[in-house]
C-alpha cells in the first residue's frame, strides 16, 4: 500500500481501482489506520464502522459495473472524505467543536453530505475547527487546535483548520469546509491545498450549522484542482430545502481557459505591499509569470474594499448572536450541569450559555449590541449598506477583468499563540478573504510557491458571481503557467 501515501487525485484512485491494484475496503482502511492516531488532532469524531459499511457497498458498485467506476452515477465511488464538524452526517456527533454540542448526534445529513454519499464517497469522520467556525486559526477548537501538517508549532489556519490539514497530511482525499470570511481559503493556503469558495447560493447550506447565514457558503479542499472541481459538481445545484439557493445548474466542472489575454485585475487599494515579504514576493512572482504567459495583469480599483473587515465585523457577529441564540439548553445546546441549582431563568441561561467559549461569547455580545435598539442604524444597518458598496466595487471591476488576483493572507502560516491575545490582529488576517463572502462572488485558494521556511504560500483568485465554472478555468490555467497541470 506503499503508493497510497502519495496519492493525488480522485482520477488515480479510480484507475487503481479499474486495475484491480486497489479496492475501496483497503483504501478506506489505509485511510482509517492514518487518521487514527490524529496526530495533528485534525479529527473530532471518526465513523470506522459507518465507512467500512460504505466502502463495502461501493465494491458492490464496481463488481455490478463488470470493475468499471460509473463514473455518470458514482462519480466518486470510493473516495475518502473529511467533513467539517459543522456539517450534518446522519447518526453521528456534530460538535461544531464546541462543549454546547459536545453529546450531540446529528438526526439527518446535510444536502452536500447526501450528495457526496449518493455519488460514492465515503466518510470517515467529522474534521475539528473553530468553535462555531468563528476563527481563523484553528485556536478556538474546545477540542485543542490542530497542528499545521508540517510546521507542528504553527496554524493551519481555520476555521476549516482540520479540513486542510488532514487533506494535507493524507489523513483523507477531499474535505469539506465552510467559509463565512475565508475559512476554506485561508487553511487552504497556510496548508498548500486548493481550497473553494463557490458563489453565495451555489452550494446547498442546509444541514449546516448556521454562523453568519448571508455569508456562509460551503465548498471544498483537495490536493488537486480536478478534485476539487468534481467536489463541486456533486455538491453544487439547487436544493428546495435552502431557502437562499440560487436555481443556477451545477458547477459543470473545469475547461481550458487561454491565458494569452486573459484579463487579471489586481487591485490597488489591496495591493500586498502590507503583506509580509515572502507574500509580496509570491505576488510578484505570479504576476510576472502571467505576464510573461500572455495575460494583461491590469490594476483595478476597489475604494470601498478597504472597509470589508469593519462592515464583516459587524454583519457576522449580528448574524452569530441571532443563530445561536436558540442554544439555551432547552430546545437546543447541552445543559449545564450547573444549571439544576439556577435560582433565576436568567441564571439558567446565564448557566448553559456558559458552555461557549471565549471567542463565541466575545462574538454574541458585540453582535447583540449591535443589534440593540438605538445601535442598529449606526452599526448593522450602515455595515449592510457598505456591504453592497463593497460588492457594486467589484461587480464593477469584474466587468473589465476576468478574474481578481489577491494574496490569500497577509503572512504564511504564523506561529500558534502569536495572535490569541488581540482579536482584531487575528480579524486583520482577514483582510484578503472577507471581500469576496460580503459581495457573495466564488473565490478560491491555490498553491503558488513556499517561503525559505518551507511555508506554503496560496494566490487568491475572485470571479464574477456565478461564473464559478469560468473562476476554476482560469485556477487551471495559473497551474500551468507555475509549471504543472492541476488535473
Ligand atoms: N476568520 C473569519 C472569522 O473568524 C472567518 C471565519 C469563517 O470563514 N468561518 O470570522
Amino acid at each position: 500500500m506503499s503508493k497510497l501515501d502519495s496519492l493525488k487525485s480522485i482520477r488515480q484512485l479510480h484507475q487503481a481501482y479499474e486495475s484491480g491494484e486497489w479496492t475501496p475496503t483497503a483504501v478506506t482502511q489505509h485511510f482509517l489506520d492514518q487518521a487514527r492516531p490524529n496526530r495533528l488532532n485534525a479529527w473530532i469524531t471518526l465513523c470506522e464502522q459507518r465507512a467500512l459499511n460504505q466502502a463495502s457497498l461501493a465494491e458492490e458498485v464496481l463488481k455490478l459495473n463488470g470493475g468499471k467506476v460509473p463514473r455518470a452515477t458514482h462519480p466518486l465511488l470510493g473516495v475518502p472524505m473529511g467533513i467539517k464538524d459543522n456539517l450534518a452526517v446522519e447518526g453521528v456527533r456534530m460538535t461544531c467543536a464546541s462543549r454546547m454540542l459536545e453529546s450531540y448526534i446529528a438526526p439527518y445529513s446535510a444536502t452536500v453530505v447526501e450528495r457526496l454519499e449518493s455519488a460514492g464517497a465515503i466518510t470517515l469522520g467529522k474534521l475539528n475547527l473553530d468553535e462555531f467556525a468563528m476563527g481563523g486559526s484553528n485556536e478556538n477548537s474546545a477540542f485543542g487546535r490542530v497542528l499545521h501538517p508540517t510546521h507542528p508549532d504553527r496554524i493551519p489556519g481555520g476555521s476549516s483548520g482540520g479540513s486542510a490539514a488532514a487533506v494535507a497530511a493524507g489523513e483523507c482525499l477531499v474535505a469539506l469546509g465552510s467559509d463565512t470570511g475565508g475559512s476554506i481559503r485561508l487553511p487552504a493556503s497556510y496548508c498548500g491545498v486548493f481550497g473553494v469558495k463557490p458563489t453565495y447560493g451555489r452550494v446547498s447550506r442546509s444541514g449546516l450549522v448556521a454562523f453568519a447565514s448571508s455569508l456562509d457558503q460551503v465548498g471544498p479542499l483537495a490536493r488537486s484542482l480536478d478534485d476539487a472541481a468534481q467536489v463541486l459538481a456533486v455538491i453544487s445545484g439547487h436544493d428546495p430545502l435552502e431557502s437562499t439557493s440560487l436555481g443556477l445548474p451545477p458547477i459543470a466542472g473545469m475547461g481550458e481557459a487561454e491565458m494569452k489575454g486573459l484579463r487579471v485585475g489586481v487591485p490597488q487599494e489591496l495591493s500586498w505591499l502590507g503583506a509580509a515579504p515572502s507574500v509580496r514576493e509570491a505576488m510578484e512572482s505570479c504576476v510576472e509569470a502571467l505576464r510573461s504567459a500572455g495575460a494583461e495583469v491590469i490594476p483595478v480599483s476597489l475604494p470601498r474594499v478597504k472597509h470589508s473587515i469593519a462592515v464583516y465585523y459587524v454583519v457576522a457577529v449580528s448574524e452569530a448572536s441571532s443563530n445561536l441564540s436558540r442554544f439555551d439548553g432547552v430546545r437546543y445546546g447541552s445543559r449545564s450541569p450547573h444549571a439544576v441549582s439556577a435560582r433565576s431563568l436568567e441564571e439558567f441561561h446565564s448557566v448553559n450559555r456558559s458552555l461557549f467559549g471565549a471567542e463565541v461569547k466575545r462574538r454574541i455580545l458585540l453582535g447583540t449590541f449591535s443589534l440593540s435598539s438605538g445601535y442598529s442604524d449606526e452599526y448593522f444597518l450602515r455595515a449592510a449598506k457598505v456591504r453592497a458598496l463593497i460588492a457594486d466595487d467589484l461587480d464593477s471591476a469584474l466587468s473589465s477583468v476576468d478574474c481578481i488576483l489577491s494574496p490569500v493572507a497577509p503572512t504564511p502560516a504564523f506561529r500558534a499563540g502569536e495572535k490569541t491575545k488581540d482579536p482584531l490582529e487575528m480579524y486583520l488576517n482577514d483582510l484578503y478573504t472577507v471581500p469576496a463572502n460580503l459581495a457573495g462572488i466564488p473565490a478560491l485558494s491555490l498553491p503558488w510557491s513556499r517561503d525559505a521556511d518551507g511555508l506554503s504560500i496560496g494566490v487568491q483568485l475572485m470571479g464574477r458571481s456565478g461564473a464559478d465554472d469560468q473562476l476554476l478555468s482560469i485556477a487551471r490555467s495559473f497551474g500551468r503557467v507555475r509549471g504543472e497541470d492541476l488535473v
